[in-house]
């Protein structure tokens, strides 16, 4: 039981699909006491299910990050419920749809703040606000993707948030490692989620992912879930300020695929993309 006796709060779960959930069960699977969140009471009930299979009982709180009161709400319940924290799971992004698709040059002012916001900076007021009730060795996780160091098609927006909060994850883990403290991020292959719903032309970038990866397959939250409890667990107590992939390997290709057939000809790899 790798993650016996530690305590943590996991933020982004929306359903069984969320990364987030992925993740939960994971460190639940090893022993990891969880508390859990939901952004409002409409998703209040839809969550209650999940909060209960993760035996989460009481520690079951709101918190739509982009309310400063909620935030600081969450840590009185976390204080009061479980006293310190062993971890945190951020795995929580919002960009309004006009940044989603059409051309990055034309994204409104109000659309690039609001994604900043939901995206990044509430990852930074996690961590200020929580990090009284966080212990020594404390590990800090959040969701990235390739979109934040290289061009994807249709993720502009979330592309330029994903790179302001991987280099925060950087700057984090330098001015909390003077505490013990650990900052982490996975950049995760494309995994058909509720956001992910909202990225145009996503089904192709399954597919693409797919085909042009070294281990020729897409990712699920399961494996993201692994990973995850890895970086918040003590197996990992020397790794800070890293953007650990898990891609099936895609983001080490410098050029699409190419499959061989029966005579050694070489195909476009991609093709019925
Ligand atoms: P998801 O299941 O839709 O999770 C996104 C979560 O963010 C939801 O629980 C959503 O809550 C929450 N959220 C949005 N605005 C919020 C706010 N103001 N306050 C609190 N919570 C808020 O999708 P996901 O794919 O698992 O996304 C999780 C993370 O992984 C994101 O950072 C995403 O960018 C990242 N990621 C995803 C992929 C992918 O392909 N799916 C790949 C790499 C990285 P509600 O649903 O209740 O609004």
């Amino acid at each position: 039981m790798i993650m016996k006796g530690k305590r943590g709060i996991v933020l982004g779960i929306a359903n069984k699909k969320s990364i987030a959930y992925g993740i939960a069960k994971a460190c639940k699977e090893q022993g990891a006491e969880l508390a859990i969140t939901y952004l409002n009471e409409r998703f209040e009930r839809k969550l209650k299910p999940i909060a209960d299979e993760l035996e989460c009982g009481e520690r079951f709180y709101p918190c739509d990050v982009s309310k400063p009161q909620e935030i600081k709400a969450l840590k009185e319940s976390l204080e009061k419920d479980f006293g310190k924290i062993d971890f945190l799971v951020h795995s929580i992004a919002f960009a309004p749809k006009e940044g989603l698709s059409g051309h990055f040059v034309d994204i409104p002012k109000e659309a690039f703040n609001v994604a900043m916001e939901i995206s990044v900076y509430s990852f930074i007021e996690l961590a200020q606000v929580l990090k009284p009730i966080m212990n020594q060795d404390a590990s800090l996780l959040t969701l990235s993707y390739y979109g934040g160091v290289k061009y994807i098609p249709s993720y502009n927006l979330m592309g330029v948030a994903k790179a302001a909060l991987e280099m925060s994850v950087k700057y984090m883990a330098e001015d909390l490692g003077r505490d013990g403290i650990r900052v982490n991020a996975i950049s995760a292959g494309p995994i058909k989620t509720l956001a992910a719903s909202g990225i145009d032309d996503f089904s192709f970038m399954l597919k693409w992912n797919a085909v042009n990866s070294p281990l020729r397959r897409n990712v699920t939250i399961q494996d993201v879930g692994n990973s995850g409890m890895y970086l918040l667990s003590d197996l990992s107590r020397s790794v800070t300020g890293e953007i650990h992939y898990v891609d099936s390997g895609f983001n080490i290709m410098g050029m699409p695929a190419i499959e061989f057939d029966e005579n050694g000809k070489t195909e476009i790899a991609w093709k019925d993309c």
